[in-house]
């Protein structure tokens, strides 16, 4: 319930902008969440690890950055859980991320 900065009277969202029923003020409405689909940008960022690839097992994987043949790698579930888990690799060296596409 948003009430008019003004007068106090109950405001009523109209074409997207909250007005109050007594003296007519226009307040925009607070923010609900960001705007772009957060699934969109989920499937093109890189999760960023927040341990330093402690534990993480390596396999021979050639990294695109730097031509180091070693990567950690982990698995991340994307999206929903009726989606493949997707692959992700960091280069031992120079610490690059990317993610497996097939
Ligand atoms: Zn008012
Ligand atoms: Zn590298």
């Amino acid at each position: 319930m948003e009430f008019c900065p003004d007068c106090k009277s109950i405001m009523i969202p109209k074409q997207g902008v909250m007005v109050c029923r007594k003296c007519g003020r226009k307040v925009q409405k607070k923010e609900s969440g960001p705007m772009v689909s957060r699934t969109n940008q989920l499937d093109r960022v890189v999760p960023v690890l927040e341990e330093v690839s402690a534990g993480l097992p390596t396999t021979r994987m050639r990294c695109p950055e730097c031509g180091n043949d070693t990567a950690y790698w982990w698995l991340r579930q994307l999206r929903s859980a009726d989606e493949s888990e997707v692959r992700f690799f960091r280069c031992t060296k120079c610490s690059n991320t990317w993610r497996e596409y097939d």
